[in-house]
């Protein structure tokens, strides 16, 4: 037979998998298959993704990608299990959660020698469903789908979602809506929550052994260090204080900030209702569910600390207290430098110098008391002059005072303005997935089965720094029926 080394099919399909979570004892997990679905169709698939696991569009579109895809093909090699984990949900604790929806089927090592773990969201019951029914709706699996790719392009650290199975089979929300699989990829999936299970339960073997699993695969350069564990935890508060800058940067909004949903890697993590900052709104919250606000864009960055200080109380029988401290100490630190390196970059600043972190704030406190478009307004400070920004001000004065200080600034650092507005286009996107573009991608897949709208706008935020003519209008602002887009945590 011919050899064919960088044949990715082999791989995904002739006993490629591998699963180093399932060589974990058995209280890590449940060994569980996914449940098949009837008539499944392929909703979209994301090319991008797929060259991760070095698949090609002939194999992304072949029957047993689909079928694998939907759960009704394990292939062969794969380990199916569901993650245990617990975490805190709005402040309180849940002894146990785990994957109740989510089956892990296995890790693929690329033709790069990456390592990839491939999880279907959606796949049925599992041991931790609880009173759920393991499934996925399609308009949830469609946003997390587009704005995990979207995450990506915009450069902050996200799982990924390599394509979406669909079927007729009823699912029951607040209304009857149709079954999807996701299938997601990341490093690894182990969540904050993962540790905390088992230092809630007091066993120290197995917190210590997960430790040693991630840190082995995911963080080897504190191997072998005398304070592995510390060093690991210091890392992983820095990835997500830095994360969380990004967010705030960017203006997204998470939603469901539980300490279950926070990945061990620093990567954005479960796609609920999340949103994007349309108009400019400290306080805002994107979450329907959230009733006190407590997931509200402000407030992220202390609620990634508070996550932090629980991970950290997990690892206490690992790391004493008094370090364990130490490392959270961190976090502000990180944060702040990451937060004003960004914001800098959004505003064209080369050179860090007193009195910018004043300059952002005011600029925030103009975009809040106007409502400015978030997006639309960093997007239009980085064109030829200020005048398409100080057209989204309704108070101009209050803008030409702080658009004085800003020139002056620029002067202080001899800014040339044609190198700074292409610096400015290539750190503030056009295009992010608002709700109501994600809206009417979904409507068209539930009403028609169209699913043109998923891969159009997958097309256009994969190059959401671009300038792309035929699709001004996805850079406007929301229209008036997007006030009653609520997204919550049915999903
Ligand atoms: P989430 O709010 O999506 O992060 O989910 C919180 C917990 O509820 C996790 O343990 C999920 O696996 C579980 N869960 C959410 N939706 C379902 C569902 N439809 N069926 C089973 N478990 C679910
Ligand atoms: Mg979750």
């Amino acid at each position: 037979m011919p050899a064919t080394p960088q044949n990715s099919n082999m791989r995904l399909f002739d006993n490629g998998f591998d699963n180093r979570f399932a060589r974990l004892p058995p209280a890590f997990y449940r060994r569980i298959d996914p449940t098949p679905l009837a008539a499944p169709y392929l909703v979209s698939v994301s090319n991008d993704a797929a060259a991760l696991l070095d698949l090609d569009a002939a194999e992304t579109h072949s029957e047993r990608f689909l079928n694998m895809l939907a759960g009704n093909l394990v292939p062969p090699g794969a380990e199916p299990l569901a993650m245990l984990y617990a975490g805190h949900q709005f402040g309180t604790f849940v002894p146990q959660l785990g994957d109740g929806r989510a089956i892990l089927l296995g890790e693929i090592v690329n033709a790069k020698r990456e390592r990839w773990t491939l999880q279907l969201k959606g796949a049925g019951e599992t041991p931790f469903s609880r009173t759920a029914d393991g499934r996925a709706v399609l308009r949830s699996t469609i946003r997390e789908y587009l704005c995990s790719e979207a995450m990506h392009a915009l450069g902050i650290p996200t799982t990924r979602a390599l394509g979406i199975a669909g079927a007729d089979e009823p699912v029951y929300r607040e209304t009857p809506e149709t079954a999807a699989v996701l299938l997601r990829l990341a490093p690894s999936h182990v969540r904050f929550g993962s540790f905390e299970v088992f230092y809630a339960r007091q066993q120290h073997e197995n917190l210590k052994l997960l430790a040693d699993h991630v840190i082995e695969e995911h963080f080897p350069q504190c191997l072998g260090t005398p304070d592995a564990y510390e060093q690991f935890l210091i890392e992983v508060v820095e990835r997500t204080a830095r994360l969380i800058a990004q967010w705030q940067a960017v203006g997204f909004c998470h939603g469901v900030m539980n300490t279950d949903n926070m990945s061990i890697l620093g990567l954005t993590l479960d796609y609920g209702p999340f949103g994007f900052m349309e108009a400019f709104n400290p306080g805002h919250i994107c979450n329907h569910s959230d009733d006190q606000g407590r997931y509200a864009y402000e407030n992220q960055p202390y609620i990634g600390l508070w996550n932090c200080s629980r991970l950290a109380q997990a690892l206490t029988p690992l790391i004493d207290a008094e370090k364990c401290n130490a490392a959270l100490a961190r976090y502000e630190g990180a944060f702040l430098e990451k937060h004003a390196a960004l914001m800098r970059a959004k505003l064209g600043l080369a050179q860090a110098m007193e009195g910018d972190d004043t300059l952002v704030s005011d600029l925030l406190g103009l975009l809040a008391e106007h409502g400015t478009d978030y997006t639309i307004f960093f997007r239009a400070l980085s064109r030829d002059s200020t005048d398409a920004a100080r057209d989204l001000m309704a108070n101009r004065s209050a803008f030409d005072a702080w658009a004085t200080r800003y020139a002056s600034r620029l002067a202080a650092e001899s800014s040339n303005d044609t190198d700074r507005h292409a610096r400015m286009k290539a750190v503030n996107p056009k295009y992010v997935l608002r709700n109501h573009l994600a809206q009417v991608a979904i409507e068209k897949a539930e009403q028609h089965k169209d699913f043109s709208e998923i891969d159009r706008l997958l097309a256009l935020l994969q190059h959401p720094f671009d300038e792309q003519p035929d699709f001004e209008t996805y850079a406007a602002p929301p229209p008036d029926w997007a006030k009653d887009i609520a997204v919550s945590c049915s999903s």
